[in-house]
């Protein structure tokens, strides 16, 4: 008899995007001519850059002749894309990183999933709330979240982040051994300061703690004073794992590529206090159960730090950027109080007269046609609040504007 992993039947039936895709379902078999914009879930919409898709096709062409044929390839990913981007990502901002340090991956949802995989079940987790769903199921999935009541699990450490602390977390009264962090913020669209983000690594250093950091938004920081890598703050690279993606960086969310950082620096412990190198047991995990990035994708990675490939993600980056100011100054014209949108594409809109974020989110549906999605489903402090994202095309963001301006 097989036995399953009980930790499965813990977590909530729903997830919260297939929940919002039902209503938006029925709003639509009910209302058949209106026309719904949707500015809830997370893609993008504008297409592949250019020079990525010349590489690629090079690429496949790569691969029908012998000499230049690819098969099993390193499954921490060819030098030459991490190469490129230890000296585009890093060496240009004074971290310097080793070859070995770099693990290209299919996307930073996989790695932030995976990484428990080589962390003990007893560890306490500290997230901040509310954030990006992956980080609390995938702990769920092997215990590490213990169990869930009055939508808490018993396991975690909640960090609000609300408009009441200007959306900057403070340190938590109690333990944690791992902690999540997601700057720029999914779905906040907030960020921390050089400053902000010291506090943390230093909290860290002085207390064992091991930061995930997801910097997956990274490319859409506009302010010099945020930074773009936690390795930017001395001793980062004692305590930190950081986790990027080209997906939302250059239109790979159907392509599929990312990367993680695991500094050798970086020591966790067994029971007995042993120090052991992480970077060590991801290579190991790494090598038995990932096949990879395929040959042609991390070239079409590659081709995005080439000249052409940076101007065409710059392009894309700032359309997306225009579409979340126009949305900001759109909104707070009606009067609504907005967050985000300056160094992220997202949006995190106060719902207005204290309606509930699934209130808020159906009057939105069916009184202006556009889909968001309920602060709520990122976490209880998101209760309150609805996010937007800016990565709707251009047309459908002015009118999905014009549409807020005359409901509201
Ligand atoms: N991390 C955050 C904070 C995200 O919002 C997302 C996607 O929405 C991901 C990671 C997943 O990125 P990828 O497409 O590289 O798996």
């Amino acid at each position: 008899m097989a036995l399953i992993n009980e930790h499965f039947l813990k977590l909530p039936n729903n997830y919260l995007f297939s929940d919002i895709a039902k209503k938006v379902n029925s709003f639509k078999v009910t209302h058949p001519k209106e026309k719904v914009i949707s500015l809830g879930i997370g893609d993008v919409t504008q297409p592949l850059p250019a020079a990525v898709r010349e590489a690629m096709h090079k690429a496949v062409d790569d691969l029908g002749t012998k000499e230049n044929f690819h098969g099993y390839g390193p499954e921490q990913g060819y030098s030459f894309l991490i190469e490129t981007i230890i000296k585009n990502d890093y060496a240009s901002r004074g971290i310097s990183l080793e070859p070995s340090e770099v693990f290209i991956s299919d996307g930073a949802k996989s790695d932030t999933g995976n990484i428990g995989d080589i962390l003990c079940h007893d560890n306490s987790i500290g997230v901040t709330d509310p954030v990006y769903p992956v980080y609390i199921d995938s702990n769920a999935m092997c215990g590490r979240a213990g169990v869930l009541e009055n939508g808490k699990w018993s396991n975690v450490v909640y960090i609000p982040c609300t408009a009441e602390n200007n959306f900057i977390p403070e340190l938590p009264s109690r333990r944690v051994d791992i902690l999540y962090l997601c700057y720029p913020n999914n779905p906040t669209g907030t960020t921390l300061t050089k400053e902000e983000l010291k506090k943390w690594v230093n909290y860290a250093l002085a207390n064992d703690v091991l930061i995930m950091y997801d910097a997956a938004y990274e490319a859409y920081i506009q302010d010099p004073d945020v930074p773009h890598s936690i390795y930017e703050i001395k001793g980062a690279k004692k305590v930190a794992i950081e986790f990027r993606s080209f997906s939302k960086t250059a239109g790979f969310t159907g392509v599929r590529c990312g990367y993680t950082v695991v500094p050798k620096e970086l020591n966790a412990f067994t029971l007995e206090g042993q120090k052991v190198e992480i970077n060590r047991l991801w290579n190991r995990r790494q090598c038995t159960k990932f096949n990879g990035t395929s040959y042609i994708t991390q070239r079409g990675a590659e081709a995005v730090y080439s000249p052409k490939g940076k101007k065409q993600v710059k392009e894309i980056i700032n359309y997306y950027m225009t579409n979340a100011k126009i949305m900001k100054e759109g909104l707070e014209g009606c009067g609504l109080t907005v967050y985000g949108g300056t160094n992220a594409p997202y949006l995190w809109i106060k719902t207005p007269h204290g309606l509930t974020s699934w209130k808020f989110f159906e009057k939105l549906l069916y009184e202006a046609h556009i889909v968001g999605t309920p602060g709520v489903g990122f976490g209880p402090s998101g209760e309150g609040y609805l996010r937007l994202t800016a990565f709707g095309d251009r047309e459908n963001t002015l009118e999905a504007v014009a549409r807020l301006k005359k409901w509201l």
